[in-house]
């Protein structure tokens, strides 16, 4: 792990600028604001992905940078979609990024009372009515991007009218979507969010905050500014499609009695080669069983890349090196990875697991002997230690690591050359044992016993390869993970549930590693060395049951196939 999982631990490190900085310190500096109050609103509907990763690095990083506070808000306008084990998991990501939330955590549900009374004041003033028009009828009524919309026929009622309506629409007499309350804004505008937009509809569902006290919603548009304006925010990060909705969130604020007034400001939203952004559908990449849950190894998501083996520290590190700009672009899935692997290189013990066995009897070496081998656990970082390794006359190799023949630049076993085990001796090849279809099922090695810690006399081994004791050793599932979908752009297909890898998973049950990952803990993170990082299995692993996930391959293995491609 890293040293510190928590966001304050990079709070020396130089401050990031970027225009959404730049226009904070001219607010500080001109006084048109005295302090930084920021929030991150997700709805939830489904966990937390890396985009949303972006979006808390960018919230919370802003309030801490400038000493002042992030609130936590579930905006949760749409009880049809919602789940509190979403709002439970969300919370939990948050946390784990390495943020914590302003007080408690808010939700815009708790201000349902506020709104209505809000509302109310709208239609007193003259600049909310309620319309009856069904939403075909009001789809009609709106206008496109070239033609202008018509005025409802029940824009000009008289307050009192409207009054009475609303209440009457909070009191349940209406059906779903007969009735809604808008603003009266201007049918006209080029801005088609200004055309009267609705700012309350009626929808006859349980909410998982309020129960059943509601049955007329407040839209999202109404709420989030609102919302934001009650909690003091100052500045209201969000990402670009929000900013045709800008003049209307100023609207709600400018047409309200209220004393704050947040600036929005947009960035793009990140992008990820290679995998989904969207929890729409994530959700159905869960729903149609693609992948094992929301929290699945394989999924863009907080807790499937924490399930993965990617520190929140590497996450933090990947999304400062994408930036804070107004340009819509896709990251390279090797961005991320790159930043996961320095983490890992950092910070991960080292140890040695063998996929898919080859037996090697050493024909020189006593039959019952074992020798306790003192390894270190990082090469370059003397201080997290040593660990025990075993020798003896039975050991088990990769299958890849030996060949009958090979040219010169296979650096690993073949019959009658050396090749040395890490941390261990010097081999050499003698003899293949086949069994009756002619598979190579053993190999008789010599050992050369003097060359532990130091070379041969004589002659040279072609590389290193690793290996485990057969009788030091334990079995472990080993589950191969790759990326999602193979083609870059998956969002763009007709449809995505077609191009999803179909190599992104292959498990190995019958692998064996050294003694010493039987006490891995789950989530803790090794290099298997030559074979890339893996982590013990945050929910399946157990001291009976060893199980790794490969986090992440040792170099990146795609970046030849795209060059090819
Ligand atoms: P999705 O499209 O996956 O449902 P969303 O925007 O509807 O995402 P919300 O829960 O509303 O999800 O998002 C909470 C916050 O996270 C919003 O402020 C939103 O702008 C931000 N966000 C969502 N996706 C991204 C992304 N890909 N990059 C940066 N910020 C994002
Ligand atoms: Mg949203």
């Amino acid at each position: 792990m890293s040293d510190s999982n928590t966001a304050d631990a990079e709070a020396s490190n130089v401050k990031p600028t970027n225009f959404i900085r730049n226009i904070i310190d001219n607010d500080l500096e001109s006084g048109k604001r005295t302090n930084v109050q920021t929030r991150f609103p997700p709805e939830p509907n489904g966990f937390l992905h890396i985009g949303h990763a972006k979006s808390i690095c960018i919230n919370f990083g802003i309030a801490k940078d400038y000493n002042g506070e992030c609130n936590l808000r579930f905006d949760d306008t749409n009880p049809a979609k919602e789940e509190a084990a979403y709002a439970e998991a969300i919370a939990n990501d948050v946390e784990w990024l390495g943020f914590k939330w302003a007080g408690e955590i808010k939700h815009s549900a708790d201000y349902f009372d506020r709104l209505f009374d809000y509302a109310v004041e709208l239609i007193e003033k003259g600049v909310a009515y309620v319309c009856e028009l069904s939403m075909e009828e009001m789809r009609d009524y709106r206008g496109t991007l070239t033609e202008p919309g018509k005025n409802s026929p029940y824009r000009d009622r008289a307050v009192a009218e409207n009054l009475d309506l609303f209440n009457r629409m909070k009191a349940g007499e209406f059906e779903d979507g007969s009735i809604a309350l808008r603003a009266k804004i201007d049918m006209s505008s080029p801005n088609i969010n200004l055309r009267d937009p609705v700012i309350y509809r009626i929808k006859k569902a349980h909410h998982i905050r309020t129960g059943d006290k509601w049955c007329i919603y407040p839209t999202y548009d109404f709420t989030h500014g609102i919302s934001d304006a009650i909690e003091g925010i100052t500045h209201s990060l969000c990402t670009l499609e929000f900013e045709d909705h800008r003049p209307l969130y100023d609207w709600f604020l400018e047409n309200i009695t209220i004393d704050c007034h947040p600036q929005q400001i947009e960035f793009s939203r990140l992008n990820l080669e290679h995998t989904i952004t969207s929890k729409r559908k994530l959700n159905l990449l869960v729903n149609e069983g693609v992948v094992d849950g929301w929290d699945d190894p394989r999924m863009p998501t907080i807790s499937g890349m924490r399930r993965r083996g990617y520190s929140a520290a590497a996450i933090r590190d990947f999304i400062g090196r994408t930036g804070v700009t107004k340009k819509v672009h896709t990251v390279e899935m090797s961005l991320l990875e790159n930043s996961v692997r320095e983490d890992l290189g950092e910070n991960a013990g080292r140890a040695m697991a063998v996929l898919n066995p080859l037996k090697v009897t050493l024909v020189n070496y006593p039959d019952d002997k074992v020798e306790s081998i003192q390894a270190p656990i990082h090469p370059q970082k003397e201080s997290m230690g040593k660990r025990e390794i075993f020798f003896s006359k039975t050991i088990l190799i990769d299958q890849a690591d030996f060949r009958e023949s090979a040219n010169k630049k296979y650096k690993r076993l073949v019959l009658g050359k050396a090749v040395r085990l890490r941390n261990a001796y010097v081999i050499t090849c003698d003899e293949i044992v086949r069994d009756g279809q002619g598979n190579i099922v053993e190999l008789l090695c010599t050992v050369d016993l003097n060359t532990l810690g130091k070379n041969p006399e004589g002659y040279k081994p072609k590389g290193v390869i690793h290996w485990v004791s057969e009788s030091h050793s334990k079995p472990a599932t080993v589950r191969l993970y790759d990326r999602l979908f193979n083609v870059a752009n998956p969002a763009a297909e007709e449809n995505f549930l077609d191009c999803v890898n179909p190599e992104c998973l292959v498990e190995v049950v019958d692998a064996r590693v050294e003694l010493s990952l039987g006490e891995a803990k789950p989530e803790q993170v090794f290099q298997f060395e030559r074979e890339g990082y893996f982590c013990a299995d945050r929910y399946q692993h157990s001291a009976d049951n060893l199980v790794f996930n490969r986090t992440v391959t040792l170099r990146d293995s795609w970046a030849k196939i795209e060059a090819k491609s």
